[in-house]
């Protein structure tokens, strides 16, 4: 049984609020174990955070805190064997896909471990008797409160550039999912990054993940996840007047003129949906379809669905489980109440997939002819399934492509570039691919929601910025 610890101030803790069962989504059985913290160790996380900042991490040079992040980043990549093998065990995804998880965990500390090194100000100007400049300060405290889907991406895609700018950080992962944020926060120490600069509070949301968004020591938050916690957070954050940058849920459309080179376009929107099972923010879960290519492009699609194969992680199947029961039960509960509502016509799937024994298993599905008023068009389900809706022209698909409340990303397909880049500037979403879909995860490409899907920016140079504020300095000459 493997054994999940908190870390607080450099130091392995259990939490004495239960013990919490972590079962393996590809079979149902427990594979890990963690104490569960409550509100005492948050405040003690965060108080280590700050004597961490006061005593050293903010003045330490950003050359220092970037070699220890690149550290950081090979220790990553030599226990990266292991490192799949938990993220598999604990999402149930092939291990295929939690190998690149790993290696872009490692080029997100690689990344921001560099780049830090050009954190630099501005020099103003002003009248000719004052010299002004800026400059870029860590906020603290961070804190960081992240979803089950991809646990190690989430995590390194935010506290590598909050550490890298001079934060310190209290780190809350899902309770679903909690085993790599401690695994790699004891690979942080092994680095060299000093105790009380990274800690982990495991616990669930409504206790350990509220008492850090409501922590008077905590000077920013950071949070991944669903909705109606992200509301929760801001208010939380509101109350003391603390920023925040919410990544929250998508209804993300790829778009198919018959223009499109279909070899490329058709595996990518395949796999955009059942990557994960279909359990990812930025998700492909619509496909709009102009309507001279809809008959084709949908027996494409459904001939690929046909041919996935469903297995345990490990086994490096085509798609795995979902993260739980209860997911399975969301996810198959929504498809079966689209079914209910006759919104379009099932063409693959749409049940609960059988002869799994314990595991958590969706069949890969696939609905066409969804109308834009219908709940499968507008809702995240949050699982293998992909919705179908016909297009007439470009105006036509940039109006679908707008018409729920999300904007997290787009992906456009065909040859014609000026239509292309048109619909880009139109499309409401944070990211707009064309003729490709996520770039390989895109460590270096700013990444945030537009709409209901959030606010705040992570990925990228100005991922590192948003854990800064500016301090503007002038001198009278
Ligand atoms: P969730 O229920 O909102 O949980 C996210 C995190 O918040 C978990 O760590 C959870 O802890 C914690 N939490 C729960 N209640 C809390 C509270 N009252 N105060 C503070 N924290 C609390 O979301 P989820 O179901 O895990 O994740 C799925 C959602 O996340 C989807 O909507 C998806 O689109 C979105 N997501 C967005 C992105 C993005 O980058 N935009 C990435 C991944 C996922 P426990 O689970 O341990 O209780
Ligand atoms: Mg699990």
């Amino acid at each position: 049984m493997h054994h999940v610890p908190s870390i607080i101030d450099g130091k392995e803790i259990d939490g004495q609020h239960g013990a919490l069962e972590v079962l393996d989504p590809g079979n149902g059985e427990q594979w890990a174990q963690v104490g569960q913290c409550g509100e005492a160790e948050v405040d003690l996380a965060v108080k280590a955070a700050r004597a961490a900042y006061d005593n050293g991490w903010s003045d330490t040079p950003a050359v220092e805190r970037g070699r220890l992040m690149r550290k950081l980043a090979d220790l990553i990549i030599r226990d990266g064997a292991r490192i799949a093998e938990f993220e598999t065990r604990d999402v149930g995804k092939p291990i295929s896909q939690a190998k690149k998880d790993v290696i872009a965990v490692a080029r997100y500390f690689e990344y921001y471990g560099s780049i830090v090194e050009c954190l630099d100000g501005d020099t103003l100007q002003t009248s000719p008797a004052v010299f002004a400049m800026t400059i870029r300060e860590p906020f603290g405290v961070t804190g960081h409160i992240t979803p089950w889907n991809y646990p190690l991406q989430m995590v390194a895609r935010t506290l590598a550039p909050s550490l890298a700018a001079g934060n310190c950080c209290v780190l809350k992962p899902a309770e679903l999912t909690p085993v790599n944020a401690s695994v790699i926060a004891q690979l942080a120490l092994e680095a060299g990054v000093p105790p009380g600069v990274w800690n982990v509070v495991q616990g669930p949301g409504s206790t350990v993940g509220n008492a850090i968004t409501a922590h008077d020591g905590i000077d920013h938050v950071s949070f991944t996840g669903s909705r109606p916690v992200g509301e929760m957070v801001a208010i939380n954050a509101a109350k003391h007047v603390i920023p925040v940058v919410l990544e929250l849920g998508g209804k993300s459309p790829n778009i198919i003129f018959p223009d499109a080179d279909m070899a490329e376009a058709i595996p990518q929107v395949v796999n955009a949906i059942i990557q994960n099972a279909g359990q990812t923010c930025s998700a492909g879960s619509r496909v709009l379809i102009h309507e001279d290519c809809y008959d084709e492009v949908n027996e494409l699609i459904a001939a690929e669905f046909r041919k996935i194969v469903l297995g345990h992680g490990m086994t490096d199947p085509g798609m795995g489980p979902v993260v739980s029961a209860k997911q399975l039960d969301t996810v198959s509960g929504m498809v079966t109440e689209g079914i209910k509502l006759a919104e379009g016509d099932l063409v693959v799937g749409g049940k609960r997939a059988e002869g799994h024994g314990g595991g958590f298993f969706m069949e890969p599905t696939f609905f066409t002819n969804v109308p834009e008023s219908g709940y499968l068009f507008k809702e995240e389900i949050f699982g293998p399934v992909l919705v179908g809706t016909k297009f007439t022209d470009e105006a036509d698909a940039i109006r679908l492509a707008n018409a729920t409340e999300f904007g997290l990303v787009a992906g456009i397909w065909t040859r014609d570039a000026g239509r292309a880049l048109r619909m880009a500037k139109k499309i409401k979403t944070g990211q707009v691919f064309i003729n490709t879909y996520g770039a390989a995860g895109g460590v270096e490409l700013p990444f945030g929601g537009w709409k209901k899907s959030g606010y705040g920016r992570e990925k990228g140079f100005e991922g590192m910025l948003g854990y800064t504020q500016t301090k503007t300095i002038a001198i009278g000459l």
